[in-house]
């Protein structure tokens, strides 16, 4: 067997579905495993993973993950990564604690640079500078200025989870997993409950890492278009320190429920007495090392809920028990699936209503079948996405690391969820045989699957109060037990620890740090190809790239043609284009006909100052994409759309709006510095002004009223819907923005 920098290769294959030529390696000495693609992207990847299975609810894992990146052995900076970031061309760089595992993750288009983050991590993961020091910084401490003062608990963790705490959305993303695995390490939380972070001790916190960040319970993932062979030698240097070791496997089947159970939680609802409960239904499912059976699974997620016009989502919304649809949708991170969907916004005396309702829904489609033209749309919804593998801004392999954790780290080949093809052709056939082969996974995985949850998130406007007295009473009943000469230690502590934080770093740790260089640096500067002409009065500007047989369409509408007062209609004017249906169709059937034909439409809009300082970029895209055989389906949806929207459907209207607020108002806690943001930001500029009005607390409010007038005034709001179409879709100001390679444009 071919040998490498004391790697042994397992297996070397091409993946043509993501253009790379795939080896699985096997470290000698201690058994690391790593999975090395080589490919033409210069966004180079790479990532160190380990299983962390969480003890208890004291965020251990969590705590460790912030701990490791406070200095190491190599680079004993304080801060190594803050420091590193100041002169790094990462275009990804973190780390990230999941229930199961510890994942850090980097990624950059520059080669040096690349290897640099990558030896800080290595350092960093397997030799940190962890003392009792970091623990009370990054995990908790008692703080007290002064004897007489407040003792109080402190810690970047406990202060980070308090918050995370705060809001429903999170709380629901916790408890969804305690809620099916109460008894295997998915029923603890690895991120840390404030409650419980006050009890991990130092002696814990050094085992763990000990224990489990060991290259013999690594997967260590490199993507991109560096040198293959550098990758290894990087890695031998670190691995071959280490003696294999053996490290017990937590990953195990929960028990199944012999009947569904039933979780009640109460939410910080705050002095919002109008706040409204959140209703989820959980299934557990089995592990995702199965591809064909988790691809059909996630073909089946997008059947039921993957847009508002499909039968689980719109059976929700027409329910009318909620504003919007919640839930963590399918997870497949874990080493059981977890299908969950419910409503948030729900009335408590309708909440038990919520899991009928989608228990009746599902029962009714395996019975009556699913609308083939449903079926049909996700099938190419869900296989477009595969295929165009677009990740946005997140590094693409970075994306395809997490897709192979998903069968690797629980034992099972790395790379099948990468070659999607044959399992894609084997479920289409299985299709085309069975028409019931969707309507049997319902039956099969969620409605005689007994291993479910309901939970109801309840709003109780004391918790928070209730946490805090407990929380007094703690630390109050410690501090009656101190003696003047202990309570004397603790704010000599506190101080002290104060003290090192606020210590500018060692500049000769600093220097330390491998920094890029200017001649590391590309002189040349990126262009993207623009060419701009003029077509019957709209401004066309097309992009010769290659977007393999994509075409990507946008049509950009100028918001500097809108009256103020419709301005705030815009914040949802882009679900209104495709979501109310038109002359032609339903949305029910728009929504499909778009799931077929194309490969997405969807809207977005760019509110910014112009880089000149000229004035403000204001804009609203409705951006649609398809392969070239579907070009004229998607110029046809396009032109109905603009046409012939369909304004005055109310009930559906006020779907829109009440979806809207409760979207808005769920992101409030958790990014409640963007609003705050937004609202200062209005005061600066014209584009910090409209994207107040169409996004911020202005919208919120406008989305409140909104929702009242739609009941009280229908006609008020229907000629404000109708002005805002005329002065929106407007030939003279359109822009017409296409990417696609040459070739493909002039056929
Ligand atoms: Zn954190």
């Amino acid at each position: 067997m071919a040998q490498q920098y004391g790697f042994e290769l397992i297996r070397e294959t091409e993946i043509p579905e993501i253009n790379s030529k795939a080896k699985v390696f096997r470290h000698i000495k201690t058994g690391a495993e790593v999975v090395s693609l080589e490919n033409d992207d210069e966004n180079k990847c790479f990532g160190i993973t380990f299983v962390t299975p969480p003890p208890d609810d004291t965020g251990l894992p969590h705590i460790l993950e912030h701990s490791v990146l406070c200095g190491s052995r190599k680079y004993p900076s304080k801060d190594p990564f803050f420091e590193l970031v100041k002169g790094s061309l990462a275009t990804f760089i973190n780390a990230m604690t999941f229930a199961d595992k510890t994942v850090y993750p980097v990624a950059s288009q520059n080669t040096k640079d690349f290897y640099n983050l990558v030896d800080v991590y290595l350092d960093a993961v397997f030799h940190p500078n962890i003392t009792p020091d970091t623990l009370k910084q990054e995990g908790w401490h008692y703080d007290m200025e002064s004897p007489d003062g407040e003792m109080v608990y402190k810690g970047v963790v406990f202060n980070e989870m308090k918050g995370f705490y705060s809001s429903p959305d999170q709380v629901l993303y916790l408890e969804t997993g305690t809620s099916l695995f109460p008894d295997n390490l998915y029923g603890a939380n690895s991120g840390g409950n404030p409650q419980a972070i006050p009890n991990l001790t130092y002696e814990q916190f050094k085992a763990f890492h000990e224990t489990y960040y060991h290259p013999s319970n690594a997967r260590i993932f490199f993507y991109g278009d560096d040198n293959p062979e550098e990758r290894l030698k990087l890695l031998d240097s670190y691995l071959s320190e280490f003696e294999r070791k053996d490290i017990p496997n937590p990953f195990a089947p929960h028990p199944e429920f012999s009947e569904p159970r039933r979780v009640t939680i109460p939410f910080d609802a705050g002095e919002d007495a109008d706040n409204k409960a959140l209703v989820t239904v959980n299934w557990a499912l089995p592990d995702p090392l199965n591809v064909e059976r988790t691809l059909s699974l996630q073909v089946l997620y997008q059947i039921l809920l993957g847009t508002p016009a499909s039968p689980l989502y719109k059976a929700l919304l027409d329910s009318g028990l909620g504003e919007d649809i919640a839930g963590l949708g399918l997870d497949t991170d874990a080493y059981q699936m977890i299908f969950s969907t419910g409503m948030r916004g729900v009335a408590l005396e309708d909440a038990s209503k919520v899991e009928a309702t989608i228990l009746e829904t599902l029962d009714k489609l395996v019975k009556d079948g699913i609308d083939p033209l449903e079926i049909e749309a996700a099938m190419n919804t869900y296989e477009f996405s595969l295929r165009e593998y677009n990740t946005g801004g997140f590094p693409r392999g970075l994306a395809m690391m997490f897709t192979s954790l998903s069968s690797w780290l629980y034992g099972g080949d790395p790379l099948a969820p990468l070659a999607y093809e044959a399992t894609l052709a084997s479920i289409k056939e299985k299709l085309a045989s069975d028409k019931h082969y969707f309507e049997k996974l319902i039956d099969q995985y969620l409605l005689k699957n007994t291993h479910r949850s309901t939970i109801l998130l309840e709003p109780d406007s004391s918790y928070r109060q209730r946490l805090e007295a407990q929380e007094r009473a703690r630390l109050d009943a410690y501090r009656a037990t101190l003696s003047d000469t202990e309570i004397e230690a603790i704010v000599a502590e506190t101080h002290r620890l104060r003290q090192n934080q606020e210590a500018p770093d060692d500049p000769e740790a600093i220097a330390k740090l491998p920094f890029l260089k200017l001649s590391d640096l590309d002189r040349q500067s990126r262009n993207f190809p623009i060419e701009v002409s003029q077509h019957d009065g709209a401004t066309i500007v097309y992009h010769d790239i290659f977007s393999n047989g994509i075409t990507y369409f946008d049509l950009g509408f100028d918001l500097q043609t809108i009256p103020q007062n419709l301005i705030p209609y815009l914040g949802l004017f882009g679900t209104v284009l495709l979501e109310m249906g038109t002359e032609k169709e339903d949305f029910v059937r728009l929504t499909q006909r778009i799931g077929s034909k194309t490969g997405g439409i969807s809207t977005s809009t760019i509110t910014t100052e112009k880089y000149d300082r000229s004035g403000s970029a204001l804009w609203m895209f409705l951006r649609a994409k398809g392969t070239q055989a579907q070009n004229d389906d998607l110029l046809g949806i396009l032109s109905d759309i603009l046409l012939t929207l369909k304004l005055n459907d109310k009930e559906r209207f006020k779907q829109i709006v009440l979806t809207e607020k409760a979207s808005t108002e769920a992101r409030l806690v958790p990014a409640g510095h963007m609003m705050v943001a937004s609202r200062l930001g209005s005061h600066l500029t014209l584009s910090g002004w409209v994207r107040e009005q169409m996004g911020g607390i202005h919208y919120l409010f406008f989305l409140r009223e909104l929702a009242n007038r739609v009941d009280n005034d229908w006609d008020g709001v229907l000629a404000d819907l109708d002005s805002l179409r005329k002065h929106l879709i407007n030939r003279d100001t359109m822009i017409c923005n296409i990417t696609l390679d040459a070739p493909n444009w002039d056929k």
